[in-house]
């Protein structure tokens, strides 16, 4: 198996299986002969145990080929004693104690087992309500996410991988003023990520110029009024300033909602993409684009007969997931099966165009981006339906806005993770982001310094003799390859990177995603330092208008210490 030495650490540090003392004992091919095991075991349940060997087959191909690969927590977790499968999760908080802190329990042991959480606080009374049971006064919902806050930071010393949250609270609650502001010193409320959860009626407000009211949570009556365009410019700035709090739609979640019946979707998990019911979890798995490529007379093209065969896998493996999972709470277990939700999408998006010769930041990219996914969620529910007609359709298909139609054994099909750790493990671009910089520079512990090159741009490079330890530093030093003189200009063109981007381009690539993708779509719109608010304000208006689900937005810089650095030595 083809794997890079960055996969090599994460999955040796990670992934692999240890004994008591900590020591890998399984290869990278084991991990994977152990997921494929335990996942195509499933299959026994519906069609006997003759051909799970072979399926298991199919499964450890395609992902040591990685042309797919699950979320971590399966990779990590299907075939141990833990078993937990799911990175996605959404969690009612209701309004009293003890529900509160349930959440918060509920929360830990999701977080102990690689998976992340998000709650809306929206049900929780406004800081200053009176407590009737002791008279006292209630101290409203940004001081409990701070308690949230905490239980994850103790959590996520001892658990798989980091805890993550997202808190969202509805635009209409009374204390959304102090919710925007939350997180205004970059070293508070860290282990969330906060978005607001906007309505269409709020929307029309901030474009009539007009006041719209904020409702008590518990009695739903009025209890003042805010200028819709101030509290709107607020968030903007907000999120200039450092990157919070994004924006979420909430009546685009619910027009999409499968299965209105079940009640609302309040929240999505902690990186946006998957909107869920309370109690529902979603498991995640990516195709590796860059895989999905054939080459004619020296030209690539998207191979869309190997993409199909891999939907298709990938929808069949996904639905196992959900069949050999062990949840960590009896009320997740039968939500998630209710619906069945799966989240299959993709990454090496940006790998892929330069392959083909294709500027992220041009129409051409933006209208392959549609074909592509329309192509992947056709394919992925034509698989929904063929387990359907073995397995049954999801239980509450009948209750669903698909009644009546063809069958489909899961909800919800596709969705575009973000493929944080996914994407180091196969080498390739993560999700559907722009490459943030071509080059890095590391600084190894005894001085020297380690080059780490694009692979597509080295292969080109080399391909056309122009491949040096010079030029990469000078690549490095400068984060972009564009007013570099030596590289020739038809190279330049295709390898933009992230800050070659304009916002409105980033934004039209989410959007394009986002019609063809059921849920949601990670994606974060990368501005330059200099940007201004006017900038930031004008993508926020352009996801409304483009019909993205929701919104976030960084801008380079603004937050003390970041992941990624551009033009700088790492
Ligand atoms: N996630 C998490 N903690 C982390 C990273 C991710 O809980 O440190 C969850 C979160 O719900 C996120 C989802 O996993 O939205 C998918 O993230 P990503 O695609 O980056 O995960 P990967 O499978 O690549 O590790």
């Amino acid at each position: 198996m083809k794997i890079g030495k960055n996969a090599l650490t994460v999955l040796e540090r990670r992934y692999l299986k240890k004994d008591e003392h900590g020591e890998n004992i399984e290869t990278v091919e084991q991990m994977f002969r152990r997921v494929a095991d335990a996942i195509a075991s499933a299959d026994a349940a519906y069609s006997g145990k003759a051909g799970v060997a072979a399926l298991s087959n199919r499964f450890y191909e395609m992902m040591t080929n990685l042309e797919f690969l699950p979320n971590s927590p399966t990779l990590m977790n299907a075939g141990k004693e833990l078993g937990q499968l799911s990175a996605c999760f959404v969690l009612p908080v209701g309004d009293s104690m003890e529900e509160i802190f349930e959440a918060i329990k509920q929360a830990a042991l999701i977080h102990k087992s690689g998976g992340g959480t998000g709650f809306s606080f929206s049900r929780l009374r406004a800081a200053g309500a009176t407590v009737r049971s002791t008279g006292g006064v209630a101290s409203g919902p940004v001081s409990f996410m701070r308690v949230f806050n905490m239980a994850t930071e103790a959590v996520k010393q001892g658990g798989t991988r980091r805890g993550a949250n997202m808190g969202i609270l509805r635009i209409d609650h009374p204390d959304i003023l102090e919710f925007i502001d939350c997180k205004k010193n970059n070293a508070d409320i860290t282990n969330f990520n906060i978005s607001v959860g906007i309505t269409e009626e709020f929307m029309q407000a901030v474009q009539q110029g007009n006041a719209y009211e904020l409702v008590d949570p518990k009695t739903k009556q009025a209890v003042g009024q805010l200028d819709a365009r101030e509290v709107f410019d607020k968030i903007v700035e907000s999120a200039w300033r450092n990157g919070e709090p994004g924006i979420i739609f909430l009546d685009r979640l619910n027009r999409d909602n499968v299965v209105p019946s079940q009640g609302e979707i309040e929240s999505t998990n902690p990186c946006g993409e998957q909107p869920l019911l309370p109690y529902e979890s979603c498991n995640l798995g990516s195709i590796n684009l860059v895989n999905m490529l054939k080459c004619e007379n020296g030209a690539y093209a998207v191979d869309y007969d190997k993409l199909g065969r891999t939907v298709r896998d990938a929808v069949h493996f996904l639905d196992n997931v959900i069949d050999v999972n062990k949840y960590p709470l009896a009320e997740i277990d039968v939500t998630t099966k209710q619906t069945r939700k799966i989240g299959l999408g993709v990454m090496g998006w940006s790998d892929m165009l330069a392959y083909l010769g294709v500027p992220y930041n041009s129409d051409e990219a933006v209208a392959l981006a549609r074909r592509v996914m329309e192509f992947i969620t056709k394919t992925g529910r034509a698989e929904s339906a063929e387990l359907a007609k073995v397995r049954g359709a999801f239980p509450l298909f009948e209750k669903s806005i698909y009644a009546g139609g063809t069958p489909l054994r899961n909800a919800t099909v596709t969705t575009i993770a973000p493929t944080g750790t996914l994407s180091i493990i196969a080498g390739c671009s993560s999700g559907v982001e722009p490459v943030f910089a071509y080059v890095f520079i590391r600084n190894v512990m005894d001085g020297t310094e380690m080059i780490e090159v694009n692979p597509v741009l080295k292969e080109i490079l080399e391909a056309r003799g122009l491949y040096s330890d010079g030029l990469m530093k000078k690549i490095a030093a400068e984060g972009s390859l564009q007013h570099i003189e030596e590289i020739p200009a038809d190279i330049r063109r295709v390898f933009v990177c992230s800050h070659d981007v304009s916002p409105l381009y980033h934004t039209k690539m989410q959007a394009a995603f986002q019609q063809f993708t059921d849920n949601a779509v990670s994606k974060t719109v990368n501005f330059k330092h200099d940007a201004t608010i006017d900038d930031v304000r004008e993508v926020y208006m352009l996801s409304y208008e483009l019909g993205c689900k929701g919104v976030t937005i960084y801008r380079d810089g603004s937050r003390g210490s970041q992941v990624l650095n551009i033009g700088s030595v790492k």
